[in-house]
């Protein structure tokens, strides 16, 4: 039977999906382009805004459309945030538990052809493990160590759809890195809703994980997601310290560069704070660049407090940001606070926009003339693409070989790629 999957929203849906996908190829399913006709259909939806809501509904209603005998699944936060949700030819609905259950769910359905429905309950529930040893035509692995967040800020939904924070067992992760290192992935990337907080519900921490994971043997390149602020403890610094491996890039959302926003957005820190840990990291990773989110236009924020976060982002100095205008989602706090005009929100979003792509060429100019090692994700008509560590994006004129590492000689920069040259001596690292 053919199936074709869709996936909205962040990295751990994703990599959820992707898990799902090699489940059911382990079953013998075909997997299929979305858009052609299918047997089934999965949507792993997104509910982090209205508009993520709106889409997929969207996606739920097109697949019926496509082939209205199909079984359709709508599994993920969509689902979850909205346990009354139906709609006529919708069979399956699975929350943010059991998705690695959908060859069974499926099996079930095509026995009895009746609606399933499967959501989360408010209790706490484990880990949902998953194991995934393939990520087909991809230099980077993913694997997910964490699910859940409770820092309940104002303006999202993610605690309520989510739920409790849960970590995978440490040696799991550890057994799940080593066997994709052994199958050629030289890249991983950690990946969670709140990834630092791992192991809160077990005994041990995020520092500890990473430590046994840098000493794999064979493992080059280690990324973390994303990472709040106030996860980035002595104990992780040290590690980061320590290993090169991990690469010189962190995420670290900033979300507001105003500290009367940041408390209205209910962050658990301030930026005196923030600055003074983005100060120590700098201290042990002089070059590292260190990237954003930013909200633009939450409820509150005036144009003072807006000009201040874009001075805040200057002096930090993020070598990108990542820009929301703040979308309203009912059932958060903020969605009962005053809101801001549509069109301040949109002008806020341009101006740090262009402070963005400011900062980025800036970062960009600091490596012109250095030579950097590049893995190499694609190449066609004479060209590879790769990135370095620090995640620079960079062309390079030559047919080299996927999933290698290359010392390249930065030449030019044409936004948004450098362009370099190599000695093309393949690296032994
Ligand atoms: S830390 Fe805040 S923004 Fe991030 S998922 Fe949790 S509640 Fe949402």
């Amino acid at each position: 039977m053919k199936v074709g999957i869709l996936t909205l929203g962040c990295k751990v849906n994703t990599y959820e999906s992707e898990f799902v996908i090699s489940k059911l190829m382990d079953a013998g399913y075909e997997i299929a382009n979305f858009n052609d006709v299918c047997d089934i259909y999965i949507i792993n939806t997104c509910s982090v805004t209205n508009t993520s809501d709106v889409k997929s509904r969207k996606m739920i209603r097109q697949a019926i459309k496509k082939n209205p005998n199909a079984c359709v699944v709508a599994m993920g936060c969509f689902v979850e945030a909205n346990h009354d949700f139906r709609m006529d030819g919708l069979d399956i609905v699975i929350g943010n538990k059991d998705k690695s259950k959908i060859v069974e769910l499926l099996d079930q359905y095509f026995t009895k052809k009746e609606e399933i429905r499967r959501l989360y309950e408010e209790e706490y529930t484990a880990f949902e493990d998953m194991d995934i040893q393939e990520f087909k035509g991809r230099t980077r692995a993913f694997v997910k160590i964490q699910d859940g967040c409770e820092n309940f800020c104002n303006y999202c939904i993610i605690p309520y759809v989510r739920g409790k924070c849960r970590s995978k067992e440490k040696e799991k992760v550890l057994q799940e890195i080593r066997n994709l290192v052994s199958n050629g992935y030289q890249e991983i990337v950690l990946t969670g809703i709140h990834t630092g907080n791992y192991g809160v519900d077990l005994d041990t921490n995020f520092a500890t994980l990473l430590e046994e994971i840098c000493k794999i043997k064979g493992l080059k390149r280690l990324r973390i997601s994303s990472i709040e602020i106030t996860e980035l403890t002595d104990e992780v610094l040290r590690v980061i310290e320590k290993y090169p491996c991990i690469v010189n890039h962190l995420h670290i959302p900033l979300q507001a560069g105003s500290d009367e926003v940041l408390k209205r957005m209910g962050r658990k820190y301030d930026l005196s704070y923030f600055i003074e840990k983005i100060e120590q990291i700098r201290k042990i990773r002089p070059e590292i660049s260190i990237t954003t989110d930013v909200i633009v236009g939450h409820p509150g924020e005036s144009e003072e407090m807006f000009e201040e976060t874009l001075s805040t982002c200057q002096k930090i100095g993020f070598s990108k940001i990542h820009v929301f205008p703040y979308s309203l989602r009912k059932g958060t706090k903020s969605a009962e606070m005053e809101q801001i005009d549509g069109k301040v929100k949109k002008l806020r979003a341009q101006k740090l926009l262009s402070l963005s792509r400011k900062l980025e060429e800036c970062y960009f100019q600091k490596f012109l003339g250095k030579k950097l090692d590049v893995l190499i994700e694609t190449t066609e008509d004479g060209e590879s693409f790769g990135h370095t560590e620090n995640y620079l994006p960079v062309k390079i004129p030559e047919k080299l070989q996927h999933n290698t590492f290359y010392p390249v000689q930065i030449e030019k920069i044409e936004y948004p790629y450098l362009w370099g040259k190599t000695t093309k001596k393949i690296l032994n690292r």
